[in-house]
């Protein structure tokens, strides 16, 4: 053979895919992350070293798409290969992914001799939805704070990024997989020194900068093990972001480029291929399959994922995107579409057609004009299996439990977006909701309750809208009303939200409806286990059984991976029956637990250890313990009113009001005049002082 058609063929085996055996494998999942707002993707606005230097070692995909805005169904795609319809997860609640039906990346790599292991930085991957089981370990200790929304519930990717490595340290010598996911280009945009002045005009970027340093610190950590070369290393996103563009600022209701096309970047070992660019469009179901071809594992079964690293004839295929949040959450239509190598199909009650190469920003849909391509996409898209959308049902024996309490009809089947509103020309409704929800994060509780009734009214199937008026109506003591808000938000979404079902619990409790509060917690527990457990802990107190409170209390404690907040419940019950040193115990352990994870605070510990102290006779101990928990959260009301009622029962009159003279001024509104004067007259004082002034007239109107 002639030594230039050697060389040639020496350059086709270069570039055929070829098995790594063995090789450590991470996946790096930087969440909300739109890749044209990356300088590898020509964005000018922004820093990125560290993922600029991976892009000279990395295959760079120009042209990668996610199966869904939604971050569970979209990682559940990563890591099976398999699009939403097949795999089941459509939404981010009301859905568990089932490891034992459908294959997956971590079983496929473990049936080689990998050891897996993942941490994840928001609330919206922990273990519970069915990911845990995947993988040998799972870190989603992501503490759930006080007051925030349930996609707010996120951890620094730096604290992530210690768990990543002290795992990866203790697996070099052996092949393994790891799954890292960070949140931060996620809301809220509030990214730390140095990124925060550098990127103030533009606080998004400072998170996208935020990622790189710490993408950049896991690689030189990968580098410095040792790792880095034979690793396969691939670094995507779950989804965009809407940044307003269509009107959207986040994500999961649209399915616009910004919203579904991500960056792609797979490093081989040995950097081979480095720097190359690949045009033709790709998915995120296709990484699995990258991986078990590069691994030698068996491949996923799926309709449409193929190698990465085999992509000839693939310039003409079609990807599937959808999303059920608009029907599921606010009950307008769900969206489909399909991206080829040109065009962009969107299918709702008004179908759109963009053409991509010339009108990236997707601003003139061509769909009354291009009829041919429109009716070739309907076709392809008619092509994709549709999937189960009733959102996970209960068991069996639990739906008969729950039908003997009165609860029915907890998930149906609705037809799929037919007769509901267009998302894109509903979303300006929204805008009033985020004012509702504007108001409630300003302290404006009343005026934000006003707002959401309205918006309820005119949105009933709002199931968004429903849950914050429930808990703003808890907030201001309305528990009857609050249940009722849930209540609502469960039967139109039609799901089971398990976080949902623990505050409806926790208002029926407060309601002094002890029985109904149990049946919320019976349908939590198969989704929320921690929580139900708590909140069962919590009915037995109300009743007085202290000993089904230990056992539901240390169950609370018992799960795979515990919150410091779930020991709480533990301390508590252990003050009231008179074991202050068992609940003190309990207490340092939720605080050990807590440094183990980053968090500085954790919402009433102090308060607990300060009960626990008093009743033990430390009272200067006690003391200072509710002044810490007081510091860290000046919003906790029963803390302040403890603290005053302590002060004055040792005679320090003077000392007392100047606690709840404080509370009153770090809370505005009536909440905290009202727990003042209550306090008072428990220990027998005048109400009306110069010092409480605020609740008097004015400031109680709030
Ligand atoms: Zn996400």
């Amino acid at each position: 053979m002639p030594l230039v058609l050697l060389g040639l063929a020496a350059c086709r085996r270069e570039n055929a895919p070829r098995v790594f055996s063995g090789a450590p494998v991470v996946l790096v999942s930087i969440d909300t992350l739109r890749s044209d707002r990356l300088p590898a993707y020509g964005y000018r606005g922004v820093e990125t070293p560290h993922l600029d230097r991976l892009r000279r070692d990395a295959i760079l995909f120009e042209s990668a798409w996610s199966p869904c805005p939604m971050t569970l169904p979209a990682h559940v795609t990563m890591l099976t290969g398999l699009l939403p319809p097949e795999h089941g997860v459509r939404n981010n609640v009301g859905f568990v992914f089932d490891g034992a039906r459908h294959a997956h990346l971590p079983g496929l790599l473990r049936a080689r001799g990998y050891a897996t292991g993942a941490a994840v930085s928001s609330y919206v991957l922990r273990g519970g939805t069915g990911l845990a089981a995947l993988f040998d370990e799972y870190e989603d200790s992501v503490d759930p704070r006080h007051g925030t929304g349930f996609g707010d519930q996120q951890r620094p990717g730096g604290v992530t990024l210690g768990f990543a490595e002290r795992w990866i340290d203790a697996h070099t010598s052996s092949p393994f997989f790891y799954f890292f996911h960070i949140y931060e280009p996620h809301v809220p945009y509030d990214p730390p020194e140095p990124f925060s002045s550098r990127y103030r005009e533009n606080p998004y970027d400072g998170e996208v900068a935020a990622s790189d340093a710490i993408v950049g610190a896991l690689l030189d950590h990968l580098r410095a093990t040792g790792v880095y070369d034979r690793a396969i290393v691939i670094v995507t996103s779950d989804h965009g972001e809407g940044l307003g563009d269509h009107g959207e600022e986040q994500h999961s209701i649209l399915l616009y480029r910004e919203a579904i096309q991500v960056p792609l970047f797979v490093k081989l070992p040995a950097s081979r291929r480095g720097g190359e660019t690949v045009r033709a469009p790709v998915q995120l179901a296709d990484i699995a399959a990258t991986v078990a071809e590069l691994t030698g594992a068996q491949a996923p079964a799926t309709v449409s994922a193929r190698s990465l690293l085999r992509l000839d004839g693939a310039a003409g295929r079609t990807l599937y995107a959808e999303t059920l949040y608009p029907r599921l959450h606010l009950g307008w239509s769900d969206l489909r579409s399909l991206v080829d190598g040109r065009w962009h199909y969107i299918q709702g009650p008004k179908p759109e057609l963009y053409d991509l190469t010339l009108d990236p920003q997707e601003r003139d849909n061509r769909a009354a004009r291009e009829g041919r391509e429109l009716e070739r996409l309907r076709a392809a898209l008619a092509r994709f299996p549709a999937g189960p959308s009733i959102p996970a049902a209960v068991d069996a024996a639990v739906a008969e439990r729950l039908a003997a309490l009165g609860y029915v009809g907890v998930a149906r089947e609705r037809p799929a977006g037919a007769g509901l509103p267009d998302p894109r020309e509903m979303l300006p409704l929204l805008e009033r909701m985020k004012e509702g929800f504007r108001l409630a994060s300003q302290g404006r509780t009343e005026d934000a309750i006003a707002v959401l009734r309205e918006v309820v009214r005119a949105q009933p199937a709002n199931v968004e809208a429903w849950i914050r008026l429930g808990q703003l109506l808890v907030e201001i003591g309305r528990p009857a009303e609050a249940a009722a808000a849930f209540e609502r938000a469960l039967e139109r979404g039609g799901m089971e939200l398990g976080d949902v079902l623990v505050e409806l619990g926790q208002a029926r409790l407060r309601n002094r409806q002890p029985a109904e509060a149990a049946a919320a917690a019976e349908r939590a527990l198969r989704l929320v286990p921690e929580k139900a457990h708590e909140l069962m802990a919590r009915v037995a107190l109300a009743r007085g059984d202290l000993g089904t409170a230990l056992g539901e209390a240390d169950a609370a404690a018992a799960g795979r991976n515990p919150q410091p907040a779930s020991w709480l419940i533990g301390a508590e019950v252990r003050t009231l029956r008179g074991d202050s040193a068992g609940a003190l115990e309990r207490l340092d352990a939720a605080e050990a637990r807590a440094r183990e994870l980053g968090l500085e605070t954790v919402r009433n510990l102090e308060a607990l250890r300060a009960d626990a102290l008093a009743r033990s006779g430390r009272t200067h101990e006690a003391e200072q313990a509710f002044r810490r928990e007081i510091a860290a959260f000046p919003d906790n009301l029963p803390a302040h009113a403890s603290l005053a009622a302590l002060l004055f029962a040792e005679g320090r009159r003077a000392d007392g009001r100047a606690v709840l003279d404080g509370m009153v001024a770090a809370n505005p509104g009536t909440r905290a005049c009202q727990a003042a004067a209550v306090t008072l007259r428990a220990v027998g004082e005048r109400a009306g002082t110069a010092g409480l002034v605020p609740c008097v007239g004015g400031a109680s109107s709030r």
